[in-house]
């Protein structure tokens, strides 16, 4: 087990020090990240603290049920509001994400104030902008950071059905319901911990996984069939979706989670890439299978970063000239595909 305690004499003494806390979570957040923002809420809450909650942007659907969920200001929504919450915040933690560009408008505001600042996160390579970084890429996951770290300080007789609720949701977000990601016979005994508080599993599973609407069925059904192109001689799959296209389909946010995920499943493909048209710019996610670096691809390429086996990044320039450029990099590539799958 990785000795966190390295960690926790400086961040309890930071909690105790400080009367208004922010915690705040990465654009476009995820399960993991309104997971472990919301775990962290309630342990702070129960010991008192006075806590505010901040997204750069709107949450996705499959996640606003989630206790606490309907109390995370968002940023492009409610920018005075947010503000104040900056500005007055003596602590802020952020939460599942490592570089300070993943807070999107919200960035310029965040770096210059005069809170102090910790980062807890479990992706490779962080970027120097905090004042405590706490940085485990070994975990599966930013909630189970935060889970430990409330264990080493002591906090077991603070954690509640909702803080429960939150770390489950975190945990089997980022693992895919524990199909990939860096989960370790530790998640397993957190997880089991879990269950014996009372969490409704089921309950759980439903509402994140089978809580779309028909519109994003026949959406996922659309880009497999008519928006998937297959690659044999690069191992590589991709899906591209275009704005009339997701307005076709009634999208709504989060519709598109996990279709990234769908083309691994072919027999020979170990590199997938989803391509989705926003205004003014492309959103890429990236899953691979094995060794290939696709965080690094994502870094190099698409402005982006997150895991080995998935991330994302950006492009600006429409769909068509984004993907031809994805196609020229990884031909680019191609020595790197044949080397490490
Ligand atoms: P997803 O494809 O599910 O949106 O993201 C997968 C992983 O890549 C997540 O860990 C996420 O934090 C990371 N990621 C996605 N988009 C970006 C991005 O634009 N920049 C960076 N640095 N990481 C990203
Ligand atoms: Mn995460």
């Amino acid at each position: 087990m990785i000795d966190l305690s390295k960690y926790t004499k400086e961040l309890s003494k930071l909690f105790l020090s400080s009367e208004n806390i922010l915690l705040i979570c990465h654009i476009n957040p995820d399960g993991d990240a309104i997971g472990s923002q919301l775990a962290l809420y309630h342990y702070l809450k129960a010991k008192g603290k006075n806590v505010g909650l901040m997204s750069p942007n709107y949450l996705q659907e499959f996640l606003k049920w989630m206790n606490g969920a309907d109390l995370i200001n968002i940023f492009i929504k409610d920018r005075k509001k947010c503000r104040k919450l900056i500005v007055e915040a003596d602590l802020i933690v952020m939460l599942d994400f490592n570089q300070s560009n993943r807070l999107g408008e919200a960035e310029d505001l965040v770096i210059v104030s005069n809170a102090r600042k910790v980062v807890i996160d479990h992706h490779l390579g962080p970027r120097n902008f905090a004042d405590l970084i706490i940085s485990e890429p070994s975990k599966c996951s930013t909630s189970e950071i935060v889970h430990e770290l409330v264990c080493e300080m002591n906090g077991a007789q603070f954690i509640s059905r909702p803080y429960a609720e939150a770390l489950y949701v975190g945990i089997i977000t980022d693992t895919g319901n524990f199909e990939h990601g860096s989960y370790s016979s530790r998640t397993f005994r957190i997880v089991a911990a879990l269950l014996d508080s009372g969490i409704e599993k089921g309950k759980i599973l439903n509402l994140i996984y089978n809580n779309f609407s028909s519109d994003r069925i026949r959406l996922l059904g659309y880009a497999l069939n008519k928006r998937m192109v297959v690659i044999p001689e690069y191992k590589t799959a991709y899906i591209f979706l275009s704005k009339d296209d997701l307005k076709e389909y009634n999208h709504v946010k989060g519709d598109t989670e996990g279709f990234v995920n769908m083309p691994l499943s072919i027999k020979g493909i170990n590199f997938s890439a989803l391509f989705i048209e926003k205004d003014g710019f492309i959103k890429l996610s990236f899953r691979s299978k094995g060794q290939f670096p696709s965080n690094e691809f994502a870094a190099q390429y698409f402005s982006g970063g997150g895991h080995l086996n998935a991330s994302g990044g950006e492009y600006t320039d429409t769909l068509d000239n984004t993907i031809d450029f994805f196609l020229k990099v990884l031909k680019e590539n191609a020595w790197r595909f044949e080397d490490k799958m």
